[in-house]
């Protein structure tokens, strides 16, 4: 199970942290995935482009691989039962562990005008699109470690206190390490909503992603041979890594080790391997979102399926806490 919020265009960081892993689960088990419009709310409460957005979402990982026929697509307020596992869960969640929360710090800082009691509880709403299906794995990046962490605390406070409904759900990347893919500038991650142009977004035309990657900092190269990468030159290879062969991969290793790389060739050479996957990715989203017959089909599909699931969980959870007096 996992979500992405429809905040924004899709990045590559959404695409290596989450949604390539998403594509390789829906063959091996079963999945929920789903456009998180609720958690939106928390920091995006003016809702004009929010159905523009919700569509982008849906588009934007069916052209990457999500088949809404192998997994359920759905969107998070499709499916009622979560908001009342959130509240169960919400009485097994502590304000001083919510306030503690890395996220909750930094949208109280970016948002000071809006500091809800949604910001507050976001881990739990998480958390219960999560259990609501009783999940075990969830596909997410390096970012939402903690959340997870949450999560298996208010799945065992549940169990603990109720008796088992619970698998405790565990982060999952199919490499050894949860991903993170970082900013061009080096300041940080790539993300939906800020350093915009330190970020690659699916939606980029081929020139904006040359542009965005020849401006990407480096330096004058090293001086000793086997020097140790700073970590913006080590994110440019991390780039390189995810769109490039291996043998082009290897070729500006052996140059960085040997002091005779040149950055302009490396960047021109990640630009066009930048251009060459995700071109072909926009054009089918362009495609896709121009169907709305198709995307509304999918969300109903997708709702379908994942009321079913959460509607049995819900039973266990009303009969586990002691509502069975009806
Ligand atoms: P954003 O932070 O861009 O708004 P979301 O919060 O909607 O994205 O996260 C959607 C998924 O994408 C999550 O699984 C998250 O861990 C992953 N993700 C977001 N940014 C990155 C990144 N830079 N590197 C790796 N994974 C990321």
């Amino acid at each position: 199970m996992s979500g992405i919020r429809p905040t924004g265009f899709l990045h590559l960081g959404n695409y290596f942290g989450a949604i390539r892993n998403y594509v390789r689960m829906q063959e091996e088990f079963e999945c929920f995935f789903m456009v998180a419009d609720l958690h939106s709310l928390t920091t995006h409460p003016d809702t004009k482009e929010l159905k523009s957005n919700v569509h982008r979402v849906l588009a934007e990982n069916i052209a990457c691989g999500l088949d809404p026929d192998k997994a359920a697509f759905y969107c998070q307020s499709h499916v009622y039962e979560t908001s009342e596992l959130y509240l169960h869960l919400n009485m097994l969640a502590y304000k001083g562990e919510l306030e503690k929360t890395v996220t909750f710090k930094e949208k109280a800082r970016q948002h000071p005008q809006n500091i809800n009691a949604g910001l507050l509880t976001y881990p739990v709403l998480q958390a219960a699109d999560i259990l609501i299906h009783r999940a075990s794995l969830v596909p997410v990046g390096k970012d939402q470690e903690q959340h997870l962490e949450m999560a298996r605390t208010f799945a065992n406070r549940f169990n603990h206190r109720y008796g088992d409904v619970f698998p405790e759900p565990m982060a999952f990347n199919y490499s050894q390490e949860l991903v993170k893919v970082p900013s061009l500038d080096g300041t940080g991650k790539m993300s939906k909503s800020e350093n915009q142009m330190a970020t690659l977004y699916l939606a980029d035309s081929d020139e904006m992603i040359r542009k965005k990657v020849m401006k990407a900092k480096t330096d004058s190269g090293p001086t000793t041979p086997g020097a140790e990468k700073p970590d913006y030159i080590t994110n440019i290879f991390l780039l390189l890594r995810l769109v490039s062969t291996p043998d082009v991969l290897g070729k500006f290793e052996s140059d960085y080790d040997n002091c005779s790389i040149r950055y302009g060739d490396l960047k021109k050479q990640l630009a066009e391997d930048m251009v060459n996957f995700i071109g072909p990715i926009r054009e089918k989203v362009n495609a896709i979102m121009n169907d709305e017959n198709y995307l509304k089909a999918v969300m109903e599909k997708g709702a379908a399926k994942a009321r079913e699931s959460s509607r049995a969980t819900m039973a266990l959870v009303r009969e586990a806490v002691g509502l069975n007096y009806f």
